[in-house]
């Protein structure tokens, strides 16, 4: 699905030499590098503060921890998506309401979150789904008028651009109260272990989130609230102040070879391609199509025969987890993504992907259709 080491051997020179700075210095833990790519990520993003953390689920839990909830408080989020979101929720002892999700776009549905507000909702975490935004202003609006917090979920979607109706832009992760990313390996900014951030521009979340990453810790050894330890190291800052400066690069790359895909299945009346939200860029973090009438299980075999491999985001959603199960939901209850669920293919989408892998991937699938 990826092709890390093809991406690392373009770059070797400069990853080599950024490790071996590291190394050199053994300032292994909030090391210079981890405050130089704290700074180019802020200028990247224009967003005033981005605090480095161990991973992107440490980064959700960590903004959820600084808004000051309570046991019972609701969060919003979708039931077609990744589990962190639901799960940093729950083992903070709030309560996950989980909606639906839009057919088209695979994101959160403005009208789904609407019927879910209840006087105790707190919070509502979108996420950014395979790389485009949710439709934010409708979100924020909503926030607004319900006196809502907004935690965006950037982990597969930093770099993707939202244009706002009187032409203002934001990127990803930095139009909510806090965004949060990854940088997972397989990421679209990824580094070579664990790693994640918190976006804001708020001074004062931004300084609650620090001291939480850091034991609840201000002064050194002096405990002012509950926290925990999650840091960004310096070999993967190392790494990723290296592959910031190439983030848009592989962003194009990727939606080249989403281009191509789009032309090549576009007629196709067994397969939809995926949807763009008009009022976002969209930096494919997966390229997910949606079947019609195909057995998913036997194509992936003979994908897989054939040396390609297909994945499913998701197979099951939130809401039907054996961990997640819950009074309040059944089967049935989410139909559009329970329906994504059962329907969607990802294809392998990468920053390496040449016009002779893409060709054969096409070929393949249209011949196993
Ligand atoms: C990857 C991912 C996460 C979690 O990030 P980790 O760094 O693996 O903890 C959270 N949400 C979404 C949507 C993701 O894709």
């Amino acid at each position: 699905m990826v092709d890390l080491k093809s991406q690392y051997d373009k770059i070797k020179p400069e990853i080599d030499r950024n490790i071996q700075e590291v190394i050199d210095s053994t300032a292994f833990i909030k090391g210079g590098k981890v405050v130089d790519f704290q700074k180019n990520l802020e200028n990247y993003l224009g967003i005033k503060h981005v605090i480095p953390v161990g991973n992107g689920t440490d980064a959700l839990q960590i903004a959820l921890m600084a808004l000051g909830l309570k046991a019972g408080d609701e969060v919003i989020t979708p039931t077609f998506t990744f589990i962190a979101t639901a799960e940093v929720v729950a083992l903070l002892g709030l309560t996950p309401v989980v909606v639906d999700v839009d057919f088209d776009t695979f994101n959160i549905s403005v009208e789904s979150i609407k019927r879910a507000i209840t006087p105790r909702t707190k919070a509502i975490v979108p996420v950014h789904l395979f790389g485009q935004n949710a439709d934010m202003e409708a979100i924020l609006a909503l926030a607004k008028e319900h006196n809502l917090f907004v935690i965006e979920d950037a982990c597969q979607s930093i770099g993707s651009v939202y244009t706002f109706k009187n032409g203002e832009t934001a990127q990803s992760g930095c139009m909510g109260d806090v965004g949060c990313t990854s940088f997972f390996p397989s990421k679209n900014l990824g580094c070579y272990g664990d790693g994640g951030a918190i976006f804001t521009n708020n001074d004062e979340l931004a300084q609650k989130m620090r001291v939480i990453a850091n034991h609840g810790m201000q002064v050194r050894y002096y405990h002012d609230t509950v926290g925990v330890n999650s840091r960004l190291d310096s070999i993967q800052a190392a790494v990723l102040d290296v592959k910031l400066k190439y983030l848009n690069d592989y962003i194009a790359a990727r939606q080249r070879a989403a281009a191509f895909y789009d032309n090549a299945f576009r007629n196709n009346e067994k397969l939809i391609i995926p949807s763009r939200n008009p009022n976002s860029t969209h930096v494919f973090h997966q390229y997910t199509l949606k079947l019609k009438d195909v057995d998913r299980k036997t194509l992936i075999e003979k994908l897989q025969e054939r040396g390609i491999p297909a994945m499913i985001y998701y197979p099951v959603p939130l809401h039907l987890q054996k961990a997640y199960r819950d009074e309040r939901y059944k089967n049935g209850d989410f139909p559009i993504a329970e329906r994504l669920c059962a329907c969607v293919l990802s294809l392998p989408m990468h920053t390496e992907l040449d016009a002779e892998q893409l060709n054969y991937i096409v070929e393949s699938l249209l011949s196993e259709l």
